[in-house]
């Protein structure tokens, strides 16, 4: 599964998937169940007939073979939602030497002894109490070994607003809610536990299983499923003539979320092939299908590469890809029928000129494919190890495009982007590890957030940097052939890589990689490697201290990860990216000898490989900075961004980040850029309302004026540079800006480049009157589109107008009363939260709420507390979330929210003299700079 972008991240190139998991994920149906199902009982087969009605009702029935292992008196499945007929209700032991049965012959002939009933139970029971969960119990134990074949039927209601679950778009004239289009149509989206909505089944990605789908249509549709279509009947319905029921082909075994149907009217598609004349098909709007050779071609190429690189077939006779308007997620792997958000896959030709466009298309497709190995073939055994397949998709994803896409520096900038959106979230004290704890009953929140996808992806990064290349694919290629069609989980995988390294691992002495990557697995945040040189001794002293640390010593030897150390200097002959050094977690400090001379640099983690951030004595700092035109361009950034970001967190010199952030004056690539320009934003945050406000806001304006002379419209950090040059008043951007709002302003069909889009409205808002706050928020009502409303909602809080803020602060805290409504409170919470935390602090604090019980409310306060940089703010903080103390404690991790506000004001005070004294002696350089050019030029 891959979300769209949402934070800084949401460049154009996804490379982050990101989304905020909690607007898209309905916390409510994808809680963690309560309960896990037990293995007493293995579902083999289901036999999946649905009827899908115009009216978004459906009825439907299940046959499934289930083998029972462990005797038992109930059955306990998953029903979401569905109401399921006991009448129906029918269980049989089957012949043991029956093997597999036909189970097409199943429908509606479940009296008859075709397939060789030998026991029909009786004096069943159904109980419901256990929301999400049915118990069958019987009087008569079902016996073990034994093959057995459960049949309901049951009826349900389709999901009408948003694709989740099974999503049907009520015909026209029958609902609000229905495709512009117009067209009826059904999809689906079952991750991660929604195929119960649609059926009965053991909803847990561990019980695999073969499934056989049936889908009863009017002759105005077309039906798809995972598999081919096997055989079409008519078939007899009430609600009107030509009815037909298709039958497709049944799957291999998988999990139950992976199951997709569609039926549709007014749909088309292009064919192309795939190796071995499997048929590739894409699928949409006969008005949009036609834009979809692109993705067709970059599909065939990373099946292509993938199929090769994993040496193993997608066993599928088919794949399609279908596009549906709005999609839930960016896209979803369904097996067969992948599914995509329509705007990211079908583009008119004209984007196509912008490279970053279609490398976010090619990454998505990429990455849903390379679920086929990564999920679909061999699924993680439970949700907490879910990095196994999104980690690896979005690596792939990356690697792939890289092979049939090629962009020069793409690779860089997806690894950047992984590393600074997930470094990002994992400083902060809210952060979980990759391998999250899921307790029953939570939201699966923390599954599908930018941990699982960009941790993920930098850890198999790291990996493939520190076993080498072809240990992972040998590695990954035995763990896939050993497991396909059935489960694994992290330990699985560490052996075979392990494996496949053989004496080449490159693996610290007696240490297994097991043991070495467990930190990185169950342990938050990352490390912070010290590196500091004495220059007289020649001797270099290494440390690491976790981000999350708020001691500037380690105590804990135990609390620390194997990192793999690389490292090169001024001068050196042959540098090696392999690993030089392991740092033990056991040894508080490692001294070894300095191979550079005292007046070079010396720089670790090269490339950026390894997930942690580096920091120098000042020293070296000033070395490397002095030289940065002459490193590599993947070490220019990580040298660039440690020294920001680490700044920001407290953990190096803020003149380290000031320096760093002047030398961006000379650089010409963007990745450096699109590396700090995130920081840079956030340190400006931390200055809000104090005298350094304007200062820095001055200093960041000189640097940015320089970026916005270079920037170029395709460039992947075009979006966050124009949104920090426009709020620091770079002239060339509210140049920009305002002739783009006025011009769009005139006229709505005006396009404003989708990157920069929301920059545009923020700006056209800030500087507008009330009639262009007016203006935009009747065009957030009318636009279709959910992306461009999001950006629309987000600048009507940019307005500086008290009165329109006030509104904009009461339709956040009091939805019914008039404004979007409460399913956009989110978006709106965090741009009231950037934009005067103080504002929303004050009036959460004086109003009664009982919002304070939901849990999306501490997600809500973790923007603010992000934002707040005084005493007062933090007060008001406590207030809020110290009122219900007990509960949030033992719930919603409260403290934690609080410890990162207090983490921003105890920053400012400790660095707010030393940022002043930098800034001043900059501005005076720069006063003396200016006067020489202006005498010289009266000279001229
Ligand atoms: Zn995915």
């Amino acid at each position: 599964m891959k979300f769209e972008a949402s934070k800084w991240a949401s460049f154009v190139l996804t490379a982050s998937l990101t989304l905020s998991s909690l607007d898209v994920v309905d916390a409510k149906k994808s809680r963690v169940p309560k309960q896990r199902l037990s293995h007493d009982v293995a579902p083999q087969h289901y036999h999946v007939t649905l009827v899908p009605k115009r009216d978004c009702s459906f009825s439907g029935s299940v046959a499934i073979q289930l083998d029972v292992t462990n005797s038992t008196n109930q059955l306990v499945f998953n029903a979401k939602g569905l109401e399921i007929d006991e009448d129906s209700v029918t269980l049989k032991r089957l012949n043991k030497d029956a093997g597999e049965i036909d189970i097409l012959q199943i429908n509606n002939e479940v009296d008859n002894n075709e397939y060789n009933a030998e026991e029909n139970y009786k004096n069943l029971t159904l109980d419901f109490t256990v929301r999400d969960f049915v118990t069958l119990g019987s009087e008569e134990p079902l016996s073990s070994p034994g093959r057995y074949l459960l049949y309901m039927e049951f009826n349900g209601t389709m999901n009408s607003r948003r694709t989740l679950g099974l999503y049907c778009s009520p015909s026209p004239g029958t609902g609000k809610h229905k495709d512009r289009t117009g067209r009826w149509m059904v999809a689906s989206a079952f991750e991660p536990n929604l195929a119960s909505t649609a059926f009965p089944c053991w909803d847990e990605p561990g019980f695999k299983a073969n499934f056989t789908i049936s889908l009863a249509h009017d002759n105005r549709t077309v039906t798809l499923s995972n598999m081919p279509l096997r055989i079409s009947k008519p078939y007899d319905n009430s609600d009107g003539e030509g009815w037909r029921l298709d039958t497709f082909h049944t799957t291999p075994k998988m999990s139950p979320y992976l199951v997709g149907v569609m039926i549709s009217e007014n749909v088309a598609h292009l064919d192309s092939k795939l190796n071995g004349d499997r048929p590739l098909r894409i699928w949409g709007h006969p008005g949009r299908v036609q834009y979809g050779d692109l993705p067709l071609r970059l599909a065939k190429r990373h099946m292509e590469f993938l199929e090769d690189y994993m040496s193993f077939q997608d066993p599928l006779p088919k794949q399609d890809m279908l596009t549906v308007r709005n999609y839930i997620a960016g896209g979803l792997e369904n097996w067969g029928i992948v599914s995509y958000d329509e705007k990211l896959i079908l583009f008119d030709p004209r984007y196509r000129r912008n490279k970053q466009v279609v490398l976010r298309c090619s990454n998505l497709i990429a990455h849903e494919l390379s679920h086929i190995w990564f999920g679909n073939l061999v699924t993680p055994n439970w949700w907490d190890d879910i990095w196994l397949s999104e980690g690896f998709s979005s690596y792939f994803a990356v690697l792939s495009t890289s092979k049939v896409y090629p962009v020069w520096g793409h690779e860089t900038a997806s690894w950047i982007l992984a590393r600074e959106n997930s470094m990002e979230v994992d400083a902060r004290d809210t952060t979980h590890p990759l391998r999250p704890q899921l307790s029953p009953g939570s939201g699966f929140r923390e599954v599908f957030d930018q941990i699982i996808y960009n941790k993920g992806q930098s850890i198999v990064r790291m990996l493939n940097f520190t076993i080498g290349e072809q240990a992972l694919k040998e590695g990954l290629r035995n763990y896939i052939r050993k497991r396909a069609y059935a489960t694994a989980s992290h330990d699985l995988l560490w052996s075979e890589l392990e494996k496949a390294a053989g004496g080449f691992a490159n693996l610290p002495e007696n240490v297994s990689l097991a043991e070495v990557m467990d930190s990185w697995l169950n342990r938050p945040g990352y490390p912070v490697v010290s590196v500091i040189r004495d220059y007289s001794a020649g001797e270099i002293t290494i440390s690491q201290r976790s981000i999350l640390d708020k001691e500037d010593a380690r105590e804990d030897a135990s609390a620390a990860w194997w990192i793999p150390l690389t490292y090169t200097y001024d001068g050196e002959n042959g540098t090696t990216t392999s690993v030089r050094l392991w740092l033990n977690p056991a040894e508080i400090n490692t001294t070894i000898d300095d191979p550079a001379p005292s007046d070079k640099w010396l720089l670790f983690n090269l490339h950026g490989a390894g997930y942690y951030r580096v920091r120098y004595d000042r020293d070296n700092a000033a070395y490397l900075l002095n030289d940065l035109s002459d490193l590599w361009l993947d070490d220019r950034v990580q040298v660039v961004s440690d020294m920001v970001e680490l700044a920001r967190l407290g953990f190096s010199p803020v003149s380290d980040a000031l320096n760093a952030l002047s030398s961006m004056k000379n650089e010409m690539s963007p990745y450096p850029w699109l590396a700090i320009l995130g920081s840079a934003h956030k340190t400006l945050s931390l200055f809000r309302g104090t005298e350094l406000e304007d200062m820095f806001t001055e200093f960041l304006n000189e640097i940015l004026s320089v970026g916005m002379t270079r920037v170029e419209e395709d460039d992947v950090h075009r979006k966050e540079l124009v949104s920090l040059s426009c709020e620091v008043g770079v002239t060339k951007c509210t140049k920009m800006a305002d002739e783009l709002f006025k011009k769009w302003a005139e006229d709505p069909n005006h396009k404003i480049p989708e990157d920069i889009r929301g920059s545009v409205y923020c700006y056209g808002v800030a500087h507008g009157d009330s009639k262009s706050w007016q203006m935009v928020n009747s065009r957030f009502a009318s636009s279709a589109d959910a992306k461009d409303k999001k950006d629309l909602l987000k600048a009507l809080a940019c307005t500086k107008d008290s009165n329109l803020l006030s509104k904009y602060l009461k339709w956040t805290l009091e939805p019914s009363k008039g404004g979007p409504g409460s399913k956009k409170t989110s978006t709106m919470f965090k741009a009231l939260a950037k934009r005067d935390p103080e504002m929303l602090l004050s009036a959460l604090v004086s109003q009664e709420t009982d919002k304070k019980r939901n849990p999306r409310w501490k997600k809500l306060l973790e923007h603010v507390a992000l934002e707040v940089n005084n005493e007062k703010q933090l007060n008001q903080l406590r207030q809020l979330l110290m009122a219900d103390q007990d509960e949030f404690k033992s719930d919603f991790g409260g403290n934690a929210v609080i410890s990162m506000a207090e983490s921003n004001v105890d920053w400012l005070e400790r660095n707010a003299g030393q940022t002043k004294a930098w800034l001043k002696k900059h501005e005076a350089m720069s006063a003396v700079k200016s006067k020489k050019l202006s005498k010289g030029s009266r000279g001229i």
